[in-house]
């Protein structure tokens, strides 16, 4: 059949839904071959229920029973897997012609390479897998042929923005004189600084435009997340730190622009919905409906640019500073940063504490060579190690 198969992992999280509600405005078009998830297992079972997949992977071990038992109990009659054995498999089907990777954190990146390997169309949203190892990820899409398409608004629309015949890393030859990376703000852009120490977990995660999963929800309230898409953007597009200014735009209408010699700006623009990068990667080159409300510009109060400031996000200047250091700082401070989130989501640090259990990771760990995926979770789990200890350093 002429239906274009796709590998979903991570399909319970934001991106996942998102990108399930585009493919089922296209049932003539994408089929789902494949659903993971890592413990959610009811709303595996009820999206299996709906999208009919040949596959459904539980990335948690320990929830493979209770999958086994529920899926017989719908009638389902899908392959069961688990563990990142199971995600592998899903990652590399012959029958898959595309592979969103939607899994949230490092525990994404080896799914996401054996994508890259198997030569398949990646749609990446797992912006944490290309910061832990740019080069070896970008070295392992060009060695495999296969096709990377940036699912990160931002990224998506840089991507937009660039001429056809962009060749990575040649900027000038290009014609660009830069690149201008937007971010909101987040919900804290106007708040007291001086309030911060009293920040909850909830209204870190109340975005005022994006509706997210916890992790980068929290990741755009200290701007990490944009630190992050700093490190994402230099390896996607092959740009120097100097290539690319971060500049705060609070109503999320511009995701990113790219400025040419000539003095133009293109800038791609669009409702903060993910349903409409998704469309973008899904169909590309092709344009398909995402479903989403389009803009109108008639009712947009305000329009407005400003710089963001590192003594409100000092994650930001951290990120800057590790993605000039190199791969092993973007490493551990990607680690570090998943440990943080993590504690003060379930309670165990302050807001404040995020960035300052960051910025002494990165500079306590030593610099080092990283030349394979090995080097790579060896720094990373060095790292996650130090910042347990700030942590309890922290909570003592
Ligand atoms: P969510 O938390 O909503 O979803 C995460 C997904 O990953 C869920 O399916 C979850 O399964 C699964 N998962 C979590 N931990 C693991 C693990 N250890 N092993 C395997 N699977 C796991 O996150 P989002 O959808 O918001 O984000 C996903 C990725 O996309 C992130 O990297 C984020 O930075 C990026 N992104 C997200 C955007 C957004 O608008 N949401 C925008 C741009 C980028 P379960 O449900 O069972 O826990
Ligand atoms: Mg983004």
């Amino acid at each position: 059949s002429d239906l274009h198969n796709i590998t979903i992992l991570g399909a319970t999280g934001s991106i996942g839904q998102s990108t399930l509600d585009v493919v089922s405005l296209h049932p003539d078009k994408y089929n789902v071959t494949a659903l993971s998830a890592h413990s959610n297992v009811d709303k595996l079972i009820s999206l299996a229920l709906v999208y009919q997949p040949d596959f459904l992977v539980i990335a948690d071990d320990s929830y493979y029973s209770e999958l086994q038992q529920k899926s017989a109990q719908a009638g389902l009659s899908c392959e069961l897997l688990s563990g990142n054995e199971g995600l592998c498999h899903i990652a590399q089907l012959d029958e898959v012609h595309s592979v969103m990777a939607a899994i949230v954190g490092a525990a994404g990146l080896i799914p996401t390479l054996t994508a890259v390997n198997a030569g398949k169309k990646v749609m990446l949203a797992n912006k944490e897998a290309l910061v832990m190892c740019g080069e070896l990820f970008i070295n392992a899409v060009n060695k495999s042929g296969a096709q990377l398409l940036p699912i990160d608004s931002e990224h998506n629309a840089i991507f937009q923005c660039l001429p056809e015949n962009y060749q990575y890393g040649d900027l000038h030859r290009s014609g660009i004189s830069k690149i201008l990376l937007t971010g909101s703000g987040g919900p804290f852009l106007t708040r007291p600084l001086d309030s911060f120490s009293s920040i909850t977990p909830d209204q870190a995660c109340a975005h005022p435009n994006w509706d997210m999963g916890r992790k980068i929800s929290v990741d755009s309230a200290t701007m990490m997340n944009k630190g992050l898409e700093f490190i994402e953007a230099k390896w996607l597009f092959g740009l120097g730190c100097d290539d690319i200014q971060i500049v705060l735009h609070p109503q999320s209408i511009i995701h990113s622009m790219v400025q040419y010699a000539d003095g133009s700006v293109l800038a791609q623009m669009g409702n903060p919905d993910m349903r409409t990068p998704i469309a973008h990667c899904l169909a590309y080159p092709k344009r398909i409906d995402a479903g989403v409300k389009p803009l109108n510009f008639v009712d947009m109060v305000d329009f407005s640019f400003q710089v963001a400031d590192f003594e409100r996000y000092p994650n930001l200047r951290t990120a800057i500073d590790a993605c000039a250091a190199g791969q092993y700082a973007t490493t551990s401070l990607n680690a570090a940063n998943e440990i943080a989130v993590e504690a003060f989501l379930s309670g165990h640090i302050g807001f404040n504490q995020i960035a300052t259990i960051n910025r002494n990771v990165v500079e306590q760990i030593q610099a080092t060579q990283i030349n394979s995926i090995d080097d790579v979770l060896a720094l990373d789990s060095q790292a996650r190690d130090l910042a347990r200890q700030h942590l309890r350093k922290a909570c003592a």
